[in-house]
């Protein structure tokens, strides 16, 4: 798959499991609500506009109340009946999360706490070096690489 590659800074943090590094980056989902999943088998993240139009719709029904939790819970998981296989395989989860590419073991998205209003508002998404960030088409998705800022 040819897919463009992005640099991108970020940090590093000492996976709790097996101690090794995991090298990642943020960035900031702009205008929330707007639905994204991690691949349940591995990085990689989903993150489409066709997603933000429907969560726009139900807030345009909503005529300026805010949308009832249980409905958008309704709306993600709709949303995730219809996505493409992730590029690392299998599908993408509601309550996926990053993946120590070392070890392969999931750090429980908030301490395991499964908060849907936490998760259906989540500002930031975090992207491992390697993982790919999944647009609506080919063209718009990148493998990100994360560069390591040192101070020396
Ligand atoms: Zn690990």
């Amino acid at each position: 798959m040819g897919l463009q590659e992005l640099e991108r800074d970020g940090w590093i943090l000492a996976c709790p499991f097996c101690g090794k590094d995991i090298r990642y980056t943020l960035i900031n989902n702009q205008q929330i609500p707007v639905p994204f999943f991690y691949a349940e088998n591995g990085n990689d993240v989903l993150l489409r506009k066709q997603d933000e139009l429907k969560v726009e719709e139900v807030f345009r029904d909503a005529q300026g109340a805010t949308p009832n939790i249980d409905l958008l819970e309704r709306l993600w998981l709709r949303i995730l009946e219809d996505t493409p296989e992730a590029p690392c395989g299998g599908k993408y989860g509601l309550w996926a999360n990053v993946k120590c590419p070392n070890c392969t073991r999931e750090i429980p998205y908030n301490d395991g706490i499964r908060n849907i209003s936490r998760r259906v508002n989540e500002p930031k998404i975090v992207l491992v070096d390697g993982a790919v960030l999944v647009r609506d088409s080919v063209e718009s998705s990148w493998r990100v690489k994360v560069k390591i800022k040192t101070n020396t």
